[in-house]
């Protein structure tokens, strides 16, 4: 394990996690729990800041890790057992990503694994509006060529929990364009939105539509406007998807107990941020996001991210190179 000072945002010092072995290494800070880095076969295949105080200051969730709940809640809002609940706006009328200082805006207390990192808080009750004195954690394991990433959660009220890892990937590593990156994403059904990115409450099938990833195809020739996507799917099992670089040939397949999937091609967000090699432009990751879909606390039908007091909550993703 190697540790280093990578910045300080409000006084205190960031630190960055480095671990691994020769053929996968990975670093994480302690703001955000941010994956900032992900070596493997010598390509670095995540998006990341050159130093910590980016990550206070910029959008864009680069590897953050996102609670308490990923993604958007329509209207900021949710009922649970009776009584209505208001959360941050910080997008227009909805909630983002769990608020103005959610998950991906917080520091961690760390402990060193063997192989990897625990990061723990505690969110109080009423961060950013969700009910429930939350701990929770994020733990990042290195085995081989597999990165496993367990998030855990237990509150004293019932609340609301749907984490995500946001890491950006290019499989070709940090070099530019990330759409001609190969992608199979294993979803029949995606969720189609309003103009604010709201899930309209249905489902539609891929079949015949630019959503239709269930066979291996560079991102951006599947007719959606130069590869543009920002959207969500429904997973038909833990197998979630598979990234292969066009030019590198390297294969991730991401495995998840998550429900579903945001595929986002950062076409906006990144507006020349120093990345660790280079000035990001538009399109330079690729973002699957295992989640729970969009405002599922609001909808019928879909599983719901509710985590009952008490109750240990777990969920998990993992990246699996080869
Ligand atoms: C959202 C995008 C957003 C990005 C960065 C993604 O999960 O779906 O709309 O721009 O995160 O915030």
């Amino acid at each position: 394990m190697h540790t280093e000072l990578f910045g300080t945002i409000n006084g205190r010092d960031v630190i960055k996690y480095t671990f691994g072995s020769k053929e996968m290494r990975v670093s994480v800070l302690d703001y955000g729990a941010a994956l900032q880095s992900l070596v493997v076969d010598g390509v670095d295949v995540v998006l990341g800041y050159s130093r910590g105080e980016e990550y206070a200051v910029r959008g864009g969730y680069l590897g953050a890790y996102v609670g308490r709940a990923a993604n958007r809640i329509k209207d900021a809002v949710f009922t649970l057992n009776g009584a209505a609940y208001s959360l941050t706006k910080n997008e227009g009328e909805n909630h983002l990503h769990g608020g103005k200082r959610g998950f991906s805006h917080h520091f961690y207390a760390a402990e060193k694994l063997e192989n990897g990192v625990k990061l723990r808080a505690v969110s109080p009750d009423g961060d950013e509006g969700y009910p429930g004195t939350m701990t929770h954690s994020v733990t990042y394991l290195a085995e081989g060529r597999t990165l496993r990433i367990l998030f855990e959660a237990c509150s004293d009220r019932d609340t609301v929990w749907s984490p995500t890892c946001h890491a950006y990937f290019n499989l070709n590593g940090e070099v530019g364009n990330a759409v001609n990156n190969y992608l199979t994403l294993f979803a029949d059904r995606y969720t189609p939105t309003d103009a604010a990115l709201i899930p309209l409450g249905t489902t539609e099938s891929v079949e015949n539509t630019v959503f239709d990833f269930r066979t291996r195809r560079p991102i951006e020739n599947g007719g959606a406007a130069h590869g543009e996507y920002d959207i969500n799917f429904i997973l038909s099992g833990s197998h979630a998807a598979t990234l292969e670089g066009d030019i590198s040939g390297l294969c991730m397949d991401i495995y998840t107990d998550l429900p579903c999937m945001q595929l986002y091609t950062a076409f906006q967000d990144m507006n020349s941020a120093p990345g660790k090699r280079r000035s990001y432009g538009v399109k330079e990751g690729i973002a699957l996001e295992a989640q729970y879909a969009p405002n599922a606390v609001n909808m019928d039908g879909f599983a719901k991210p509710i985590l009952p007091a008490g109750v240990h909550g777990k969920h998990y993703i993992t990246y699996s190179f080869r």
